[in-house]
């Protein structure tokens, strides 16, 4: 079984009750750094203390899909830490580095095509808005359609470039960024949409501000204000909140519509996913809203939560930690 696991392509080590190694095999020594049998009885979790790796180990059980080999920067690798019995554990870790540079050339790929789209999108737009429906009637209504298209193309390639540029970007800016006015501002764009149609109410409750990226965190806000708006019918009622927990502070839009079926809700940040097409399409969004949310929110450390109840209403939470908060300045 040794000499069997000794050639195994992804690397294996076993460790005792203690944390200490026991054994390792081969690709352990390219993928974690590791030496058999120079490393026998090396406690683990303190010999990769402060990588990701260490972190596992000291978590106990578990995995970690994307991390950085402890010896080489260039490796990165799908890791997890299992019991198997009398307290010993076993760790697998396996070279993802292909599925890596796939995902790169998939982004680079979005992104690129975005980008080549922008500059032809641009002319047909300016041209359709050169012609004047007066001086051909009888096209009016196709103008009007072509305009309607070539804005909503124009919207998806804005949305996958953001898309792109917040997939690549691995930390954002920590500015201060005043929740007052960003929850005044995002009240005025639902009011704006919703053109009398909802009930619209701010309520902030935190009195807290946040450290971010002021338009990152203004686009994510603002993708859930306006899918609130667009999801719930006339006479609905939708409530923008900011509010301390225990943990943190929650915003959260909170809406009366249409609500979601359970079975969707787990794949609604995907890109282009839809509950239903039609509707969607109907109101104007561009299948990319959430994806944006998810990806802002990541670059926060925030989580999303969603709480949704068909014809009664959906909650979209974003969680912040404490980490992120800051004090309301007095002066402004
Ligand atoms: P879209 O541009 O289609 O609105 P999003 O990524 O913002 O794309 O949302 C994905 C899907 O989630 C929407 O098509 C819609 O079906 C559903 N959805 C989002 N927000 C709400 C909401 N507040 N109420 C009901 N359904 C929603």
């Amino acid at each position: 079984m040794r000499t069997a696991a000794a050639a195994f392509p992804d690397a294996l080590a076993l460790l005792d009750s203690a944390g200490r190694l026991r054994w390792c095999n081969r690709a352990a020594e390219r993928l974690l750094g590791l030496r058999w049998p120079r490393d026998r009885a090396v406690a683990l979790a303190d010999r990769m203390a402060g990588s990701a790796l260490g972190d596992l180990l000291h978590a106990g059980d578990g995995a970690t899909d994307d991390i950085v080999s402890p010896c080489d920067a260039g490796i990165r690798l799908s890791v997890s830490s299992l019991a198997i019995g009398d307290g010993q554990r076993m760790l697998l870790a396996r070279d993802i580095g292909h599925l890596t540079r796939l995902e790169q050339v998939r982004r680079d790929f979005v992104a690129n095509v975005s980008h080549e789209l922008r500059t032809p999108l641009t002319v047909i737009h300016g041209y359709l808005e050169l012609i004047d429906p007066e001086d051909v009637p009888a096209l009016a209504p196709v103008l009007a359609e072509m305009r309607t298209q070539s804005r909503r193309m124009g919207q998806i390639v804005e949305d996958l470039l953001t898309l792109s540029r917040l997939e690549m970007q691995r930390h954002i800016d920590e500015e201060p960024v005043a929740m007052a006015p960003l929850l005044a501002s995002l009240g005025k764009e639902a009011r704006a949409l919703s053109q009398d149609r909802h009930r619209i109410v701010v309520d902030d409750g935190a009195h807290c501000d946040l450290l971010g990226s002021p338009q990152d965190l203004h686009s994510a806000f603002s993708n859930l204000v306006s899918n609130a708006v667009r999801y719930t019918p006339a006479g609905g009622q939708i409530v923008i909140g900011w509010r301390r927990t225990p943990a943190g502070a929650e915003f959260s839009v909170a809406d009366s519509g249409h609500g979601i079926p359970a079975e969707h809700l787990a794949r609604l940040t995907e890109r282009f996913y839809r509950v239903s097409s039609s509707r969607s399409r109907d109101t104007g969004g561009t299948g990319l809203g959430l994806s944006i949310v998810k990806h802002v929110l990541g670059l926060h450390q925030a989580q999303l939560l969603i709480d949704s109840r068909i014809d009664r209403g959906s909650t979209f939470t974003c969680r912040f930690g404490t980490a992120r908060l800051l004090a309301v300045d007095a002066e402004g």
